[in-house]
């Protein structure tokens, strides 16, 4: 059985800013919205702060 593929899967790390894909496995929900990240620190500055990115206004463009 066939899904669909490559259809919107391609997310962005609000973090960084980067684009990753969806099944990338770092991930957090916030707010009932998935994020993904495209490294373990990105992810651990998401969780650290959440709301800030989940809202678009940090963005450090530090990791990659
Ligand atoms: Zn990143």
């Amino acid at each position: 059985m066939l899904m669909h593929m490559y259809e919107g899967d391609i997310m962005k790390d609000v973090v960084c800013g980067m684009n990753v894909e969806e099944d990338s496995k770092l991930s957090s929900e916030h707010d009932g919205k998935k994020y993904h990240f495209c490294s373990k620190d990105c992810k651990a500055k998401f969780d650290k702060n959440p709301e800030e990115y989940a809202k678009g206004g940090k963005g450090d463009k530090k990791c990659c």
